[in-house]
């Protein structure tokens, strides 16, 4: 597995894969893997000749205040896990290589980017598209692969590659959790024992809102507020929002519509971490 931290370098590398008629899968990253990266890796490496993961903790979408000097950088263990995992290539540039200039020129996605995070974090998705662009435009053509454990990122990404003309393929990939429900995160290690079982209340209200449409209930304000009632009865959770939604579209529908499939999203607090979760669900 190659270790690379310049651009040229990175660029240079999978430019002369795609020479040999290989194909590349890239796997963007902030480091501190648990199983839900390796997922990805894993899923790149079934599709694609050679698997690309990127790790960089990216300044720009952390908001003042949030936990950008606080946030895990296991390294080497990142390394070690990323080659078992079947990385080829590791591209971990510093913050100088990645903005070696005061950024001038940012990416910015409308409407899907309004609401949820992006509400909560007003300049969060403007640094994500942006570092996620500038790693498309040095990776090259490939497939990309992101966790619907960020459902709005996935939605938002997949609209910059597709509105840009990007030569990138988005895909997603499916949620993956601890033994109880909590998806797993690389905030999952702020959580003390009782903040840890706390949280696997997240998973739990949003099983519930699930039942609720699979018993018939169509109306999404019933639905949310029941979800947010099971988080409210959590002492140690605080709700940041407890939506349901069109998969594609990001926003609530008036009523559920049968035969379509709705999304529920939802972060809440448990201590200092956010903790972001979300189901897709059919309705009957
Ligand atoms: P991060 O390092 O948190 O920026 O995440 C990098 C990528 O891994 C993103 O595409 C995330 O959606 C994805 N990811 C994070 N946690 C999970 C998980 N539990 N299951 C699946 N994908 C995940």
């Amino acid at each position: 597995m190659q270790v690379l931290s310049t651009k040229a370098e990175f660029r240079e590398y999978l430019e002369n894969v795609r020479a040999l008629g290989r194909t590349v899968g890239l796997v963007p990253t902030m480091g501190a893997l648990h199983e839900g990266h390796l997922s990805l890796l894993r899923a790149a490496g079934a599709d694609c000749d050679v698997v690309a993961l990127t790790i960089f903790v990216n300044p720009l979408q952390f908001g003042a205040g949030e936990d950008l000097s606080a946030y895990p950088r296991p390294l080497d263990r990142d390394l070690e896990l990323a080659e078992e995992a079947g990385a080829d290539v590791v591209f971990t540039p510093t913050t100088d290589e990645m903005y070696p200039e005061p950024t001038l020129s940012t990416v910015h996605i409308e409407q899907l980017t309004a609401g949820m995070e992006g509400a909560s974090r007003p300049t969060h998705f403007d640094g994500v598209t942006t570092v996620v662009a500038k790693l498309f435009n040095i990776a090259g053509p490939s497939r990309a692969y992101f966790g619907e454990k960020d459902f709005q990122q996935l939605a938002v990404v997949r609209r910059m590659a597709a509105d840009l003309d990007q030569p990138i393929t988005v895909i997603g990939c499916p949620i993956v959790r601890e033994s109880d429900g909590l998806a797993m995160s690389s905030r999952n290690i702020y959580l003390s024992s009782a903040e840890r079982e706390a949280a696997t209340v997240i998973n739990r209200a949003l099983r519930a809102g699930a039942a609720m449409i699979s018993a018939g209930e169509g109306d999404p304000a019933v639905i949310e507020e029941h979800m947010a009632s099971i988080i409210e009865a959590e002492p140690l959770a605080e709700l940041d929002y407890a939506v349901v939604v069109d998969p594609d579209l990001l926003i609530t529908p008036a009523a559920l519509i049968s035969g379509t499939n709705v999304r529920l999203l939802m972060v809440a607090k448990v201590g200092s971490p956010r903790l972001l979760d979300n189901l897709g669900v059919d309705v009957p």
